[in-house]
C-alpha cells in the first residue's frame, strides 16, 4: 500500500456515530454529521447516514455537491454562510443554510423563486466566539425579513462557540439561545424546528450535565470523527480515537547527536530557532540519539497534531517529518502509524500526495 496514507476504520466511524446519536437523543438532540474535514467523502457520510444521523453538514459548496449525487437520503446543511457569488449553487444542491446576511437571504430567496424550490434558513446568532452570526440585538429584524421571503423557510436558529476565541458553551450561552428562539416564536407566533447549539465543543457542557433547554440540534465533526472534543482535546468517553490514522513511511534511521550545530536561524516554517544554543563544533562528548525521518511533511498533515506511543516527533519541514524515540526500533522501508489531531486529518485530507484507504 502506498504512504503516506490516511486508514479509515470505518465500523469505529460507524460506532462513534451511532453511540453519540443515541447518547443525545436521550436529551432530545438530532445530530448533523459534519465531513468538511473529509472534503465530503461519500463513504463516510454514507456510514454516519446509516448510524442514524440526522442529516449531512459542509463548508463548501463543492462538497454538498458531491454528496448531492451521492443520493444519501438525508437533507444536506451548508454549515458556512452561502458566499453571495454561489446563491444559485446554494439552492440548487443544499436543503439548508446558515445565515447571518441580509444580502445574501435577499440573494437566496431570489436563486431560489427562480428554481422553484424553498430553501432552509438557519440564522446564526453571535453569542461570545466572535466568528459567524447576528447580535442578538439584531435578530428580530433578520426573522421578519426571512419570513417576508416565501422562497425561504426560516428553519430554525443557531449558534456557534469554541473555534474562533475557544469561547465555551456553557449554562449563559446556551440558555440564551433558549431565550431567543422562545422570543422570536412568541413574538412572531410562529414554530421553529431546530435550535442548533453548536459543534463537538457543546459536548463538555452536556456531560457535565447541562440542561439543553430548547436546545435539539448539533453539528458534529471532531467529536465522530476523532472521538475527541475540541476545548480541551479529551476523548470522549465510549468512542473510538484512532477511527483515522496515518501512516507515513521511514526514509533515513540512524544514531546522531542529540543537539544540532553551528549557528542556528529561522527554520524553514517557523521564525525562532528551534534552538538557543549555539554549537560551533559538533562535541565528541554529546550524547547521540536514535532519530528517524519519515516522507511526510507540512504538505502532508500537521506536524503539531501527530502523535504515537513511544515516539518524540522533533520537528518537521515541507516533506520530512524527524521523530526520535530510545527504544524505537524502526528502519528504513518500516511504516509508523500516528494518531492524528483535527487540524492533521484536514490538512492529511486536503494533500494529494496522502493517499486513504478503507478498513
Ligand atoms: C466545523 C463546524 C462544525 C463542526 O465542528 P466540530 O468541532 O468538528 O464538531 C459545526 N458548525 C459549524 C458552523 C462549523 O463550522
Amino acid at each position: 500500500m502506498s504512504a503516506p496514507r490516511l486508514e479509515i476504520h470505518l465500523e469505529h466511524l460507524q460506532h462513534n456515530a451511532r453511540t453519540m446519536v443515541n447518547r443525545l437523543a436521550s436529551q432530545g438532540i438530532k445530530i448533523t454529521g459534519v465531513s468538511k474535514s473529509t472534503l465530503g467523502m461519500p463513504e463516510i457520510a454514507r456510514t454516519w447516514v446509516a448510524a442514524g444521523v440526522h442529516s449531512i453538514g459542509e463548508a463548501r459548496i463543492e462538497s454538498i455537491e458531491i454528496l448531492n449525487r451521492c443520493e444519501l437520503g438525508v437533507p444536506l446543511l451548508l454549515i458556512r454562510s452561502p458566499m453571495l457569488s454561489q446563491v444559485e449553487r446554494v439552492v440548487a444542491h443544499a436543503a439548508i443554510s446558515c445565515n447571518s446576511e441580509l444580502i445574501v437571504l435577499k440573494a437566496l430567496a431570489a436563486a431560489a423563486a427562480c428554481q422553484g424550490v424553498r430553501h432552509g434558513v438557519m440564522l446564526m446568532v453571535e453569542l461570545g466566539d466572535l466568528r459567524e452570526g447576528v447580535l442578538a440585538a439584531d435578530l428580530e429584524a433578520m426573522v421578519v425579513l426571512t419570513l417576508a421571503l416565501p422562497s425561504l423557510l426560516l428553519v430554525g436558529i443557531g449558534t456557534n462557540l469554541g473555534c474562533q476565541h475557544g469561547i465555551a458553551p456553557d449554562p449563559t450561552n446556551m440558555a440564551e439561545l433558549s431565550r431567543l428562539i422562545n422570543a422570536m416564536e412568541a413574538r412572531f407566533g410562529i414554530k421553529l424546528e431546530w435550535c442548533s447549539g453548536g459543534n463537538s465543543a457543546n459536548l463538555p457542557w452536556l456531560a457535565s450535565g447541562g440542561k439543553p433547554g430548547r436546545i435539539n440540534h448539533l453539528r458534529l465533526g471532531e467529536a465522530l470523527l476523532l472521538g475527541r472534543e475540541p476545548l480541551t482535546r479529551k476523548q470522549i468517553p465510549g468512542l473510538y480515537t484512532d477511527a483515522i490514522t496515518l501512516v507515513a513511511e521511514v526514509i533515513e534511521c540512524k544514531l546522531k547527536p542529540s543537539q544540532p550545530w553551528g549557528t542556528p536561524h529561522s527554520t524553514s516554517f517557523s521564525n525562532e530557532p528551534t534552538t538557543s544554543q549555539i554549537t560551533p563544533q559538533i562535541t565528541p562528548a554529546q550524547p547521540m540519539t536514535r532519530r528517524a525521518l519519515l516522507a511526510l511533511g507540512e504538505q502532508d498533515a500537521d506536524p503539531a497534531g501527530l502523535s504515537a506511543a513511544q515516539l518524540t516527533i522533533e520537528g518537521a519541514s515541507s516533506d520530512h517529518l524527524v521523530v526520535s524515540g530510545a527504544t524505537m526500533k524502526l528502519g528504513v522501508g518500516d511504516e509508523q502509524r500516528f494518531q492524528i489531531s483535527y487540524s492533521a486529518l484536514l490538512r492529511a485530507m486536503t494533500s494529494p500526495f496522502v493517499s486513504r484507504c478503507f478498513i
